[in-house]
């Protein structure tokens, strides 16, 4: 089945996010595992720990069907080796915390060149954060996410995570997210079914669906290839609905998380619901209706 959520808060406690999720009618999410916007958390105390399993699997959401967002302050390409030691640091807590909730992978953007190094070096440099990083660390997979290209950001091109996933030694902890929006700005077109079909034969010659291990689902704020990343609700941008009417019917996209990043949270359970009702044949109706109740406490944002 296809899986539908939202990166939900985690004000007041992590343990609040599998509720969260389960209130906006979702079948998966996206969290942050800490401040998104700090280097240092305290450790998770045992009580969050178990609070977290337990909300998860009464919510019932499987492990495999969350996916973790990595602080914005992290990158691995860091030119400077200090800046980039901090940086592994903080993706290695990041990791570690995500193995204490019991989740399986730790989504990241794959980090910037700050225009002082050469992308191929930047993609070196990542590559190698991420094999030492997993030889500290057991279980949790590495995520990387399509970029717009915004800035010195690499990771805009396929052939940039083809090229990490080339040079990371363990390919089993390994895979890629896909962001509508990100794609979409850095220039691959999917707004119609022959140039969605491009871009995914494009996708699976050049990385693989076999390491597709999670989508955001956004629309875009900007024209095709400007790389600038700018999200927008579901049908109100430059995408339109049709490119997640491909993806809802799209079997390679089975039992994957797709997450919305929309910049408006009151509409994360209607936007679901639309997303289900683009599949066909549809989801079980208990899947596709959010609960009633309202969400107390919203969602910092996530990338605008
Ligand atoms: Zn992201
Ligand atoms: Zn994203």
């Amino acid at each position: 089945m296809k899986l539908v959520g939202a990166h939900v808060s985690i004000a007041g406690g992590i343990f609040n996010a599998p509720l969260n999720a389960k209130a906006i009618g979702a079948t998966a999410f996206a969290l942050f595992t800490k401040n998104q916007r700090r280097w240092r958390a305290k450790p998770y105390d045992p009580e969050t720990i178990e609070r977290f399993s337990i909300n998860l699997k009464e919510a019932g959401y499987q492990p495999e069907h969350v996916l973790p967002h990595d602080g914005y302050l992290i990158n691995l390409g860091n030119p400077d080796p200090d800046k980039r030691a901090q940086s592994w640091h903080a993706f290695i807590d990041e990791l570690q915390r995500c193995s204490q909730l019991g989740l399986t992978s730790l989504n990241i953007h794959p980090g910037s060149h700050l225009s002082k190094i050469t992308e191929e070096q930047c993609l070196a440099a990542i590559a190698e954060s991420i094999n030492s990083a997993l030889q500290e660390t057991s279980n949790v997979a590495v995520v990387l996410e399509t970029t717009a290209g915004q800035g010195s950001n690499v990771g805009y091109r396929f052939e940039h995570l083809a090229d990490i996933i080339e040079m990371v030694e363990d390919k089993s902890r390994i895979g890629v997210c896909l962001d509508t929006c990100h794609i979409f700005a850095a220039g691959y077109d999917i707004r119609t079914r022959t140039a969605y079909e491009k871009t995914m034969s494009e996708f699976d010659r050049v990385i693989g669906f076999s390491y597709l291990r999670g989508v955001h689902l956004n629309d875009a704020k900007v024209a095709l290839g400007a790389r600038v990343d700018r999200h927008q609700s579901l049908g109100k941008g430059t995408l339109g609905l049709d490119p997640f009417g491909f993806i809802m019917n799209d079997p390679r996209f089975e039992e994957i998380p797709m997450v919305l990043e929309t910049i408006d949270e009151v509409l994360w359970p209607q936007e679901i619901c639309r997303l289900y009702s683009l599949a066909t044949p549809k989801a079980p109706a208990a899947q596709r209706s959010p609960q009633k109740h309202k969400i107390a406490v919203l969602n910092p944002r996530d990338e605008k």
